[in-house]
Parts: C-alpha cells; structure tokens; sequence
C-alpha cells in the first residue's frame, strides 16, 4: 500500500529520520519544518496522512491539528502526533485536538508503521466513499451533518474477562455510552453479539478465548467489518508485539492496560465520530442508488431500472411459468397538455402512476418507461391473467375521471394497453417488441382497449 505523508518536526535530524523509515516501505513523504508550513503543504498536496511533533517554535503540533480538523477540505486526513511528553494528559489533550492517534518519542518505528497502515487503509475507504459522493456534492446536496454528543452516543460491547479492568471501563465510558460487558464466553457468542454495536473493546489478555483471534474474525466477516474495534493491550513486550498485529488486522485503535479514563473515553469518541461519518457516506451513497432507478415525477422505476430487472426476471423464470408484460400508453395525452398545459398532465401522470400501483401485487413491478408510456412486470403469469389485470387496471383510469388542480377540475383520461407473455428463450427486447405491436394494435382498435400479442 502506497500513500502520501506529510511530516512535520522543526528539528532537521528527526525528519530525516522519518523520511528514510517510511520512504523504504514505499511510502510518499513531503516535510514541513513548522506547523505553518505544515498547514499550507497539507492544502497545497492533500496528503493521506499527517505526522506532527508535538513540540515546534511558533504554532505547536496541537494547535496545528486543531486548525487543520477544523478545514473541512482537509479534516478527513488522519494525523498522527509524536512527542517526547509521556505525561497522559498531553497523550488527552492531542485526541481532543482531534488527533488520530498518539505516539512517543524516542520513536517505535514497528508501532509506527502498523498505525500508519492502518489509519490509511481507513482513509482510502472513506475516500472511495466521497468520491462517489462528488456529484452530489457539487449539488450541494449532501452535507456532512455537524456531529454532537447524542449522535456520538454509542452501544459499545467490551470484551474482558478481569473484573477490575471491566469496571474501570465501565466507570470511564457509561456516562457518554451505552456498555456491555461480556466476560466468559466463546468465540462463536462474542461475534453474534457484535454486529449492532458501534464500538467493540477486546482484551488481548483474555483467558479463553484468543482476543487476536477474535479481531481477525470480527475483521473477516461482512456483518461484522465494518465496526470498530478497540484493543486493550497489557504493558508487556509480547503484548506489544500482538498489538501490532492487530494493527496489521485491521484494528482500528488500542488502549494500553489499565486504561486511563480520559484517554479510552478521547479515543472511543474519535472512532465513533468516523463510524458516523462512515455510516452517513453509506446512506447517501445508497440514497443517490434509490435517485438513479427512480423516475422524479411519479416516484415509480425508472427505465434504467426496469430493464435490469426484467432482465433478471427473464433469466429466472422456467417454461410453464411465464412472464406477462403490459406496455401501456396514454391515449391523446397531447390534447390533454394542449387544452389543460403541462402541469396538469404531469398531475395525470402522478395519479396515474398511482392507479397503477393499487391494481398491482408485490410481486409486481410497474416503471415509467418514458414520457406518457409505462410497463408492468407480472411474473408467473399467463396471458389470460395478464388480460385480466389490463381490464382492471383500463377500468381503474376509465371509469373516474382524474382530479387535477386548477379550472381544469376533472380531467377523463383512457389508456391503452398491449400485453405480451414471455416464450422459451425470450430476451427482453423480443417481448418488449411484441408488447409494442399489442399496443398498436389497442390503438389502431380505437383506444381504451387491452390487446395480446397475436399467436407467434
Ligand atoms: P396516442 O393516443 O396516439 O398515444 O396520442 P398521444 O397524444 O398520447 O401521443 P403522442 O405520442 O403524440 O404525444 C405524447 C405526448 O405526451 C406528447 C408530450 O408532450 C407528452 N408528454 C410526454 N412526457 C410528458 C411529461 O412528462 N409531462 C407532460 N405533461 N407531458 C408529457
Ligand atoms: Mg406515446
Ligand atoms: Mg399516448
């Protein structure tokens, strides 16, 4: 995985350093000499990710992280402080900057590194996101929503089997979140219970179970990818060891034991602040799905859609189990706009789309297949059928005239319909030819009249 990183470090040495370790595994690095600097390179090259010392003459690494969380444009890109300070409340103080993540200097480069993947591998993520976004945006009509501390609020499940660390987790996090806590339980229990919560915490010193184990699983199932997970690491080398590999696995944060209250609760909040953005970037992006099948005047599928899935209707049904399509058509919808104006026969269309709806079973799939023009899918079902429900449905638009806006009052409107039934290794475009030649022929009848195909 390659990236671009930018560094910052008022001392020279230092950045060398740093260019060095990450240039040889491949990694883009740009350097600023101050937190000014710093924050004009970040404008200039988006990086994908921001190392920043703590410590720098003028505007400290805190300061820093402040002003560039708060530019929109460039809040997204995760950062990383480094600093000689080891007292806890600095290790606080950068969180709640907005900083990602934290580390001492003297520098683990092995710590370093597997923090750095993994804060990148979660920027691209959500950088594939965005952009899908980007026409929207440029919409203006999507808008990250301002998160606050009721949107923050999580359902956390916490992984620990020692009474006294649970506790103290406990104690840090109830106040801003909801808390579970699972202590003797196996692997298969853990993960069920996982997948609506917003937050897992697993120890890596668990008793009975394998906590790593348990990341891996967490990480490789689909139900389960996508929520966050917070390891608890026992201060031990080997510990230290398995933490990284978790970081490689795709954890996404860790405490070290015993944990500290402001730091847990700092970095609970960080990785619940990207869960909802995260969450917030899927709804959109699937909004902006619903926008593209649907057709904006009736609310029904759009064409697009309507041929994906008649074709995927088509490939599933059998011999005996024929599909039916109607093809309907307004009659004189022209004379409708010419004598009412546009308005009103968009009305028409809406309560028309409307009227098709109610004739319809679930199973059913009506769209709008252009202008005055639409078609209906009825899977399973014979021709006979088919006629039955076009009587119905020219029946539904004949019999009560439409009730439109304005002089216009009550408009009577008719349709006309053609209806084809799906033959041995009928394609969409044969039956939807066929349908067509129905339809001319209701209309060539003298309108407000359902046809079938005739015998092939
Ligand atoms: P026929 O019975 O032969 O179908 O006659 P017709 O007037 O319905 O057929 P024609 O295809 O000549 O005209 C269709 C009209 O539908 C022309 C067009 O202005 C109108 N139309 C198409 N889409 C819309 C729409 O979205 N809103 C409105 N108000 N009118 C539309
Ligand atoms: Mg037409
Ligand atoms: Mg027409």
């Amino acid at each position: 995985m390659t990236a671009r990183i930018l560094v910052a470090d008022d001392e020279q040495m230092n950045l060398k350093l740093l260019e060095a370790k990450l240039g040889r595994e491949y990694f883009t690095v740009m350097t600023a000499g101050d937190g000014e600097s710093a924050l004009l390179r970040a404008q200039e090259e988006r990086p994908d990710l921001i190392l920043l010392d703590a410590m720098m003459p003028r505007m400290d690494g805190f300061e820093t992280c402040r002003r560039l969380k708060a530019d929109p444009e460039l809040a997204h890109i995760p950062i990383v402080i480094l600093t000689a300070l080891t007292a806890r409340a600095d290790r606080v103080r950068g969180l709640e900057a907005g900083a990602d993540d934290f580390l001492s200097k003297p520098v683990d480069y092995t710590a370093l590194l597997a923090r750095v993947r993994s804060l990148v591998r979660a920027k691209f993520v959500a950088d594939e996101l965005r952009l899908r976004l980007e026409t929207r945006d440029a919409l203006g009509l999507a808008r990250e929503p301002e998160l606050d501390s009721a949107s923050l609020r999580g359902r956390l499940l916490v992984v620990e089997d020692r009474d006294i660390e649970a506790a103290r987790i406990r104690d840090a996090l109830s106040g801003e979140h909801d808390v579970h806590r699972v202590s003797h339980a196996g692997e298969d229990d853990i993960v069920g219970l996982v997948d609506d919560r917003d937050l897992v915490a697993i120890s890596l010193a668990l008793r009975e179970v394998d906590g790593l184990r348990l990341c891996a699983r967490l990480r490789g199932a689909d139900a389960t990818r996508r929520v966050p997970v917070l390891i608890l690491v026992p201060d031990t080398p080997e510990q230290h060891r398995r933490r990284d590999t978790g970081l490689e696995l795709g954890v996404n944060d860790y405490v070290m034991r015993p944990a500290d209250p402001a730091e847990l609760r700092a970095r609970v909040r960080t990785q619940l602040r990207r869960r909802r953005a995260e969450q917030w970037l899927r709804r959109q992006y699937r909004q902006g799905m619903e926008l593209a099948m649907t057709d904006s005047l009736t609310g029904l599928h759009n064409r697009a859609y309507f041929e994906a899935h008649l074709d995927r209707v088509l490939r599933r049904s059998d011999v005996d189990k024929p599909v039916a399509m109607l093809l309907l058509d307004v009659d004189h919808f022209k004379a409708v706009n010419d004598r009412h104006g546009h308005v009103v026969g968009d009305e028409v269309l809406r309560e028309l789309a409307q009227r098709i709806e109610g004739v319809l079973r679930s199973v059913d799939l009506a769209a709008r297949y252009g202008g005055e023009e639409f078609v209906i899918v009825l899977p399973d079902t014979d021709g006979e059928t088919a006629i039955t429900v076009g009587e119905r449905l020219r029946g539904e638009v004949a019999d009560v005239p439409f009730t439109v806006s304005g002089e216009a009052g009550r408009v009577p409107v008719t349709v006309s319909i053609g209806i084809a039934t799906s033959m041995a290794d009928d394609g969409a475009v044969s039956l939807l030819r066929r349908a067509d030649v129905a339809l001319y022929r209701a209309k060539n009848a003298g309108r407000d009249r359902v046809e079938l195909q005739s015998k092939a």
